[in-house]
């Protein structure tokens, strides 16, 4: 897609945005029937993700060339998902020490939510046996990205070491890979129309709770929302700027649709074939580099809800008045940055998590209901600071030596 049409379809989904939130307000009866086109937007994006996800994978490992160069490049991206998301919950963790938005509020409306109380409670030992798939169809039907991740990356590493062989296969998905990006540009003309349903389905839906937003629930969604543009416009430019050499500001402005769907749909993975687009097409990132980086990080690269459990945490003791130690602070720290790795990038997932948060300094799981209410909102803004770190990461990561030396 060329520049001006870029532009052309952020205005358009920016718009439809605005317009989307506007109708969904007023004509909130209309707007639900024609919800469906938001839903036929998202399942287009989700459609493309794991045959995107598999060959661009492929294409990726096999064109580094060298096994050596897969390992420092996974090293050094999973160090840069840990310095980044350690970062943001220590600004959510200071912030919410000084604004302590739970404090004086009264303990309203305490309850389990369904999709917490429903969900199947997750040890680190599940994760870890995860990631090899058994069955590896099982996998991609249920939308589990990371073990396709790894087989993926085995089954490219091996294609490269059986020769002739080997060449037809990676040239089979190469053709795979230059369709699916064909399929994503299709998709993104169609973003303004799916955005204005999207946006205007779930304003309509939840016109009641943007009332809580401003009354019980303003200073903590203030504390959170803060907390997600001090990492978005302080930490992770700087990070962009130095490591990988990128005006932040340009970065930004041309992972626009990336981060505008990533808002939209509050799902890093559906947006992943965007962010995709946007990073190689309008960033001219290393489409090696970013083949590798964005699916990891849209399944476990995710700064802001990393923020936004530390935050939620400590909300939740202050309106219980439990008071939480340092030694609490920093397990919340510790449990926050893993529970975030162990998210699934879907709506609502960082909440479901965190189970394992409460759990770790022992607060009461009804909790959750506290800030349910406004999840969908704050849901969305998390999803898009997850997928502006994917981004920068991608840029980071395609400035190391193993890239630089070697350009496509
Ligand atoms: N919805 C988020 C994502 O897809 C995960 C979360 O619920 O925090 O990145």
């Amino acid at each position: 897609m060329d520049k001006k049409s870029g532009n052309i379809i952020l205005i358009g989904m920016i718009s439809g945005a605005i317009l989307g939130a506007v109708c969904g307000y007023f004509f909130n009866e209309s707007i639900i029937h024609i919800k469906f086109i938001g839903t036929l937007f998202l399942n287009a994006l989700k459609m493309v993700v794991i045959p995107l996800v598999v060959a661009s994978m492929i294409v990726g490992v096999t064109s580094l060339g060298d096994v050596s160069k897969l390992g420092k490049t996974s090293m050094k991206t999973i160090f840069f998902y840990l310095v980044t998301t350690s970062f943001s919950v220590i600004v959510g963790l200071i912030l919410v020490n000084i604004i302590k938005p739970g404090e004086g509020i009264e303990n309203f409306g305490a309850f389990v939510p369904d999709i917490v109380k429903s969900s199947e409670r997750k040890t680190l030992i599940d994760v870890i046996t995860g990631l090899v798939p058994s069955n590896i169809f099982n996998a991609a039907t249920k939308g589990q990205i990371l073990p396709l991740i790894v087989f993926s990356l085995l089954f490219g590493g091996v294609l490269t070491s059986i020769g002739e062989k080997g060449k037809q296969v990676i040239a089979f998905f190469e053709g795979i890979n230059a369709a699916m990006m064909k399929i994503v540009v299709l998709i993104i003309w169609f973003s303004p129309i799916g955005v204005f349903a999207l946006i205007g389905g779930i304003v309509a839906e939840q016109k009641g709770s943007l009332d809580q937003l401003i009354s019980g629930l303003g200073w903590y969604s203030l504390t959170v929302v803060l907390g997600l543009l001090v990492h978005a416009t302080i930490t992770l430019p700087l990070i962009l700027k130095a490591f990988g050499r990128k005006n932040p500001f340009q970065y930004f402005i041309n992972m626009g649709q990336a981060l505008a769907t990533a808002f939209t749909t509050a799902s890093s993975t559906a947006t992943l074939p965007i962010t995709m687009e946007c990073a190689v097409k309008k960033n001219n990132i290393d489409s090696r580099a970013s083949s590798f980086v964005l699916p990891l990080g849209a399944t476990i690269n995710m700064d802001g809800t990393a923020l936004y459990e530390a935050v939620a945490a400590l909300f939740i003791a202050q309106i219980y008045g439990i008071e939480l130690t340092l030694g609490n602070q920093i397990v919340i720290f510790l449990t926050a940055t893993l529970a975030s790795i162990g998210a699934a990038g879907i709506p609502h997932a960082g909440t479901v998590m965190m189970v394992i948060v409460l759990g770790a300094v022992g607060l009461p799981l009804e909790g959750l209901g506290l800030i349910w209410a406004i999840d969908w909102f704050l849901d969305r803004c998390r999803t898009t600071v997850n997928v502006w770190g994917d981004s920068c990461g991608a840029a980071v990561i395609s400035n190391t030596k193993e890239f630089n030396n070697n350009k496509q």
